[in-house]
């Protein structure tokens, strides 16, 4: 397509980032305005101009985003997208860190540790340390570790400024830091961060390598820049050194993952890194409303840290944005489900409706509402496939195959389907392989000489390592999908849920999942035949372990609502959206200090910011969290948004608003949808929703979730994606 098409559908100022020859360049710009837009059409340009689409590095936040970028340059440069390197960090880590394998003393086959893996390994750790009921601290751990992998801290360094500090803690989540590293080393595992504190070190220490990459990447391109960590900044700025033909996008009012690590200043410092930038603004907001960018606008203004923008729409004409308080938190998801009916009954369309709220936990009022008013939904980032127990326990055959030394993987199918290694056994093997300093898997490989076993355990042992041995010689010979149908065979780990059909309602689900799961592996070997590239296990086993809860694959043609935390709504957009649970103590969760709360009020502007053309806000003037019925005041936000007024909604006469009918209260920037009451019943259209279950890490059902008031678990880690 020629240049000029290209530049067709933007505006000057898009247009001057698409065109900007060589050096650096920094997009800045609020919401909506289309940078996303002119990244991609930057990438096409770019073909189009004779670069070589094997050297542009193009990365963006979630495997979504990344197949997002990679359909769009497809569309734009018909042929050539597969070319190009579309990546999140966390896959462009492992591409790299596969081709340079050999360098690090790694496997190419390297295990990909999740969090439920980070817990386990941490839980050996601590056991080894003798903390007993170190359960509560294990999560704090956790984010320690990651917090320092996102900083470049080794073990080392954070062992030094722990002594330093002289904080018990911290001195103690040293020596955790330590022990678990080895652990991960020992395993031949990475866990997240490390895919790219090893990428980061690779290139800082290997001058080939880094002169290799730097050669390579003409071009580099990041979207949502402003949410990249010091890491990934320190992987940026190195392959870009020779070309300096860097472009990143990126708006610092959309900071939202600094608890992850994420550095603002990156962004903000842009421009001291590099003097000589190109630095481009646009103002022209082409997604909402003026009434939602308005509001919106006078939102984040309240924010001290930034630089001020402004931003306009040509969207002059809509509705004003609906405010709503409720009694309960249950009313709450019963308006919205309620408003949601009259929305389609309106001719509205299922995939065009997005709830947000600010924890995980507050879906599942939404869920029973939704179910009960028949509204099919998608609920994004709790639950991910790969999560679930059956899923995981065949990956872990594979991880096991591909990567004997993989403890954690091993640990889950010692025993999965039950075949006679019980806890005594498995503690018995795994005692002498920290004798004999050999791997678990070692030591079952030895199971003659281990002492205290039962003839059966012994026999067990013996069992499983043969039918390892027997799966692993078919890995060289075997296509993917055939080595997982042994797997499911010949462990007997089919025939076991089988067997389970008649009393387990459950069972049959599994065996559908379990399913799913080798149409999955048919469907990765058909993708890498496409783009001719050479399929197998254990790439496979790699690519899944990068799919986060926000990448699964949705089903858009059979249309629902979607539900989902403000932070996955990131870079979306959605026609009608509903952000709820605007409360004191909610949203914003936190106003410890300026910064917090700073980052909440980008949260609330992101949420705001993904609505086209209508925006409901909902709070509750009770909710239930933890079980305690706590009285909120309506969030500062919606004041600070010039939403809702002191004299309307001052905590004094709040009880005067009470409408005792509904169970609701009386509707203050009213519309049609917003009046309830007097509506006609609404009438079940569709198909009940099939539905949607909760696991906990090892894959069982969790009867009702607790609220999580931390960090939402949902989160993809930053960038992550295993798409390419
Ligand atoms: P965010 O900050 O939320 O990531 P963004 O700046 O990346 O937003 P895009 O998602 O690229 O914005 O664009 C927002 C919407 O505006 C999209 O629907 C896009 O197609 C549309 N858009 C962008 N630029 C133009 C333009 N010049 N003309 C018409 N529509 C445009
Ligand atoms: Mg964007």
């Amino acid at each position: 397509m020629s240049i000029d098409y290209l530049l067709q559908s933007l505006n000057p100022m898009q247009q001057e980032a698409v065109l900007h020859q060589n050096g650096p360049c920094l997009i800045i710009a609020g919401a909506g305005t289309g940078k996303t837009k002119t990244l991609t059409t930057r990438i096409a340009a770019l073909i189009e101009n004779g670069v070589n689409p094997n050297r542009i590095l193009a990365v963006t936040f979630t495997n979504k985003a990344a197949a997002q970028m990679r359909e769009r340059v497809e569309a734009l440069a018909p042929g050539q997208s597969g070319r190009v390197w579309i990546h999140t960090f966390h896959s462009f880590g492992v591409r790299l860190l596969r081709q340079n394998a050999h360098l690090l003393k790694l496997t190419k086959d390297f295990a990909i540790y999740d969090e439920s893996e980070q817990k386990k390994i941490i839980t050996l750790v601590l056991q080894e340390m003798g903390q007993k009921d170190a359960k509560k601290e294990i999560n704090q751990y956790i984010s320690l570790i990651s917090r320092a992998k996102d900083d470049m801290i080794d073990p080392e360094s954070f062992a030094i400024s722990a002594l330093a500090s002289n904080i018990d803690f911290k001195i103690r989540a040293a020596e955790v830091y330590k022990r678990y590293q080895n652990k991960l080393n020992a395993a031949g595992a990475l866990d997240f961060g490390d895919l790219l504190v090893k990428t980061a070190e690779l290139l800082k220490n290997n001058e080939d390598v880094r002169e290799y990459y730097q050669n390579i990447f003409q071009h580099i391109l990041v979207d949502e820049y402003q949410d990249t960590n010091h890491t990934q900044y320190i992987i940026t700025r190195t392959l870009a050194y020779k070309h300096r033909n860097l472009c990143v996008v990126g708006d610092p009012d959309q900071s939202i993952y600094s608890w992850r690590g994420a550095n603002i200043r990156n962004i903000l410092e842009f421009e001291k890194d590099f003097p000589d930038a190109k630095i481009i603004t646009l103002e022209q907001n082409y997604r909402s409303t003026q009434i939602i960018l308005d509001s919106s606008n006078k939102l984040i203004k309240k924010n001290k840290k930034r630089k001020d923008k402004s931003l306009y729409s040509n969207k002059t004409s809509g509705e004003p944005i609906e405010v709503r308080e409720l009694l309960t938190e249950g009313e709450e998801a019963r308006w919205t489900a309620q408003n949601i009916a009259n929305l389609i009954e309106d001719g509205a369309s299922l995939n065009d409706i997005a709830v947000f709220y600010r924890t995980n936990a507050q879906s599942r009022n939404f869920e029973d509402n939704f179910r009960k008013y028949q509204l099919p939904y998608r609920l994004i980032g709790a639950v991910r496939f790969y999560d679930r127990r059956e899923i995981k326990d065949i990956l872990g055959y594979a991880r096991v195959l591909v990567n004997p030394l993989d403890t954690v993987s091993l640990l889950r199918i010692l025993n999965t389907p039950k075949r006679g290694i019980g806890k005594t056994a498995e503690e018995k093997f795994l005692e002498y392989a920290n004798l004999h300093n050999i791997s678990l898997y070692q030591a079952l490989q030895r199971s003659a000489f281990v002492e205290g076993l039962t003839p059966t355990a012994r026999r067990a042992a013996q069992e499983f390592i043969n039918l390892m041995d027997t799966l692993r010689l078919e890995l060289k010979v075997t296509s993917p999908t055939d080595i997982v149908n042994k797997i499911l065979t010949l462990s007997g780990y089919w025939k076991a849920v089988e067997d389970e059909v008649e009393k387990d309602l459950e069972a049959g689900a599994r065996l559908d999942n379990l399913q799913e799961l080798v149409n999955a592996v048919k469907e990765y070997e058909e993708r890498m035949a496409r783009t001719e590239r050479e399929a197998s296990l254990s790439d496979f086993v790699q690519e899944i372990s990068l799919i986060t809860g926000a990448d699964e694959k949705q089903d858009s043609s059979a249309g629902a609502v979607t539900l989902m935390t403000v932070h996955l709504a990131k870079g979306l957009e959605f026609p009608v959206v509903f952000v709820s649970g605007l409360e004191e103590g909610l949203f914003p969760l936190s106003s410890k200090d300026d910064d917090d709360l700073e980052e909440e009020r980008r949260l609330c502007y992101v949420a705001m910011t993904r609505a086209k053309d209508r925006l409901f806000m909902t709070y509750t003037s009770t909710r239930r969290i933890f079980g305690k019925m706590y009285t909120n005041l309506p969030s500062r936000f919606l004041f600070e948004s010039g939403l809702i007024t002191e004299e309307q909604e001052g905590p004094l006469n709040r009880q005067s608003t009470v409408m005792p009918n509904y169970g609701g209260y009386k509707t203050k920037y009213g519309s049609k949808y917003g009046e309830t009451q007097n509506r006609p019943s609404f009438k079940p259209f569709f198909a009940a929703p099939k539905k949607q279950k909760k696991y906990d890490e090892h894959g069982y059902e969790i009867e009702e979730q607790e609220g999580d008031y931390g960090a939402p678990i949902g989160c993809a880690p930053l960038g992550i994606a295993g798409e390419n």
